[in-house]
């Protein structure tokens, strides 16, 4: 019994490298996989026939080698098979299709007033979104993960607490799966700054990286870590909450109910009450964000001193969070997301200066910095890879 135990699960492994060998290295030959994963070439053969079985991977064309010698049968992952990812913020629901070979399938995006509505209101607009991604053609879907801007309970399946949302103890999967009842998907719900953390290991500019730190920005700030290539979750799953940090010395009051949160120097709404008065149209939530920041990047371009002196106090409060971060974790790379990429050009420059001057080690611990190029919908994208993640990682729940 132990024995047969050990060898399933030998195999489930096996078949988990050759996937994500597939997955990450493209189309390829038995011969080159063997030598990428070092098992045998009979291995390989027989790995990859209970893939295409399983629906993840097709035998592709002949390898076309130039020279004389038997081709070799080209491999690759299949690309109807889509992982789901849905976000839920505070002004807009959106769901993705994301293929196995990356490739986005499907994209659909719904102003919603989340924080102004009840959540079930909410939730009844993803389902409808989700409902039209799975009516894209060629589009396999294999999970669904929601990503929420708050505190998540992984395991439970609920979000804890979303100030930013104004949630509190809402079950995103029990809700959603009662909805969404007959596409019989797996659902899981995380929190969106450690997704997008996941999009930028995944897919990102610093894909691959094994010690990644992500900073999301948006109305809420907060942080995600890949250590080691792993989510750091924490006992409870509760990490990242960096933007809860009392760093501010005028301790102006937070949405979380507290006093000094690092979010009420450098959260979206701070850089536009410096940067706009409040009948300013960068104010009005009912326009979409990429064009409210448009409109800040067009003052900043032709020199309007209001805006550039709001970017620069919040690049060196920026600085002065990440300068924590890096001290703590000393990642290889930090990457700025939201709105802190959109508008990242003007910050950059005074953030690496607070950096400089506030991390220990020499040379920021060897943490380069660099600006996200997947915009407001990383989480979601991150999302679908988490779905498809756990099809990777074991290959045997489908099918
Ligand atoms: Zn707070």
């Amino acid at each position: 019994m132990r024995e047969k135990s050990d060898s399933t699960n030998v195999r489930r492994h096996n078949l988990s490298l050759v996937l994500r060998a597939l997955r990450d290295g493209g189309p390829t030959t038995r011969a080159k996989l063997a030598d990428e994963t070092g098992l045998t070439k009979a291995a390989v053969s027989s790995l990859v026939a209970e893939l295409v079985d399983r629906g993840l991977a097709r035998e592709g064309r002949l390898e076309q080698t130039g020279y004389t010698g038997r081709p070799g049968l080209i491999h690759e992952v299949d690309g109807e098979v889509c992982g789901i990812g849905v976000e839920i913020s505070v002004d807009y629901v959106s769901a993705v299709a994301v293929a196995l070979t990356g490739e986005v399938r499907a994209n659909r995006r719904l102003a919603l007033d989340v924080k102004g509505s009840a959540p079930d209101v909410a939730l009844d607009a993803v389902a409808e979104l989700v409902r039209q991604v799975l009516r894209t053609r060629g589009c396999r879907p294999v999970g669904i993960t929601v990503a929420v801007p708050g505190v998540v309970d992984h395991a439970a399946g609920r979000v804890a607490f979303a100030s930013n949302l104004g949630w509190r103890d809402v079950a995103v999967v029990d809700g959603l799966a009662r909805r969404l009842r007959r596409t019989r998907l797996p659902i899981e719900v995380d929190n969106d700054v450690k997704l997008a953390a996941v999009a930028e290991w995944v897919s990102g500019v610093a894909a691959g990286t094994a010690d990644l730190a992500y900073l999301f920005g948006e109305a809420g700030v907060g942080a995600g870590f890949i250590s080691g290539g792993r989510v750091v979750r924490g006992t409870r799953g509760f990490s990242g909450e960096i933007g809860h940090l009392p760093l501010d010395p005028r301790q102006r009051e937070c949405p979380c109910g507290r006093r000094g949160c690092w979010e009420t120097m450098v959260g979206l709404g701070t850089l536009l009450h410096l940067a706009a008065d409040p009948d300013d149209p960068v104010h009005d939530p009912a326009r979409d964000i990429d064009e409210r920041l448009t409109d800040l990047r067009r003052r900043a371009e032709r020199g309007d001193r209001r805006t550039l002196d709001a970017l620069n106090t919040i690049a060196a409060d920026l600085g002065l969070g990440a300068s924590v971060l890096i001290n703590m974790v000393n990642p290889e790379v930090l990457v700025l997301g939201g709105y802190f990429a959109a508008l990242g050009d003007f910050l950059l420059d005074g953030v690496r200066a607070q950096v400089a001057a506030r991390v220990l080690a020499p040379d920021a611990g060897g943490c380069r910095i660099v600006l996200s190029g997947l915009g407001f919908a990383a989480a979601g994208h991150g999302g679908a890879q988490a779905a498809l993640e756990r099809i990777v990682t074991d290959p045997t729940i489908a099918g």
